[in-house]
């Protein structure tokens, strides 16, 4: 465990915390909190026989809440959007896709109770530490930061800032959202970020989370390039555009690919940058050309 102030400390998960493992923090205060609890036992290690009584989760993805049933005693917290795929298998997915049940199966999904709901600017207080609640949709619904503003300590979650992201290959992803959450963390100009699969962040944090909005307009750039000729989803979808290569499962990465450009392909009808024909999509062109 590594002391981020007097009361917070990471806990860092196998592998760095990269996926499907990640990083997560400890509150020793009156309440003795965890912000998420990560996946796999040893995640836990370092926790020792500590006892939690609450557990505020971030969102709804095993790799943050997978542990949660190792404190049956804990009270856990989690957005009022995403704690119903946490609280049900079938809700969770729906909100990833039907793929994730029909290649993956649904054995490994852990249903987690949620006793309470909370909503953007709640505080949670937990004695000395005071937690604000920053909803950051786009990666999930119901994805949350958290913030403890007098020490600028900031927990962003999957918004992660890592080189791959961001992430929105789900069905309930969303890229608007996701752009508008990146710039509401850059406007509480932390000193400490905390990242679930990088670890921390001290230096040049603004210019972290601009780079990594960057990658979405890259994204969608090269998209439009691409749509100077009409493709189809499956066309687009095998150019790799996000994930650059598929890794295995890779029917299921096929389709993680799939959705993000989906999600990618109703931003740019939306702004009339492309027409739909069909099947078909197409940079549009100025009238008269
Ligand atoms: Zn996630
Ligand atoms: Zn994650």
């Amino acid at each position: 465990m590594q002391m981020l102030s007097n009361n917070i400390y990471l806990i860092e998960g196998p592998n760095y915390g990269q996926y499907p493992y990640s990083n997560f923090l400890y509150i020793d205060d009156r309440i003795q909190t965890l912000v998420d609890t990560g996946w796999g036992n040893e995640s836990l290690n370092s926790l020792g026989a500590r006892e939690i009584d609450l557990i505020i989760n971030s969102h709804f993805h095993l790799d943050h809440r997978g542990n949660n049933h190792a404190f049956p005693d804990a009270r856990v917290w989690a957005h009022r959007l995403d704690a119903p795929a946490m609280r049900s298998k079938d809700t969770f997915v729906d909100y990833v896709g039907s793929f994730s049940k029909e290649d993956v199966g649904t054995s490994h999904i852990d249903e987690s109770p949620v006793h309470q709901e909370f909503e953007d600017n709640d505080l949670i207080c937990l004695g000395e530490v005071e937690l604000q609640v920053i909803h950051t949709p786009g990666h999930t619904p119901g994805h949350c930061s958290f913030f403890w503003k007098d020490e600028g300590i900031l927990y962003g979650g999957d918004i992660d800032l890592s080189k791959n992201g961001p992430f929105y290959g789900t069905m309930a992803s969303n890229i608007d959202s996701f752009i508008s959450s990146i710039k509401k963390l850059k406007n509480l100009n932390p000193r400490i970020y905390v990242s679930a699969h990088k670890g921390l962040i001290t230096e040049d944090i603004p210019a972290c989370l601009d780079k990594y909005l960057n990658h979405i307009y890259e994204r969608e750039a090269r998209i439009l390039d691409s749509l100077a000729i009409p493709r189809n989803l499956e066309e687009l979808t095998m150019q790799k555009i996000i994930a650059r290569s598929f890794g295995e499962p890779e029917e299921v990465n096929y389709k993680l690919e799939m959705y993000g450009i989906i999600h990618h392909l109703e931003r740019l009808m939306k702004s009339g940058q492309i027409i739909r024909d069909g099947d078909y999509y197409v940079e549009a062109r100025p009238q008269g050309f």
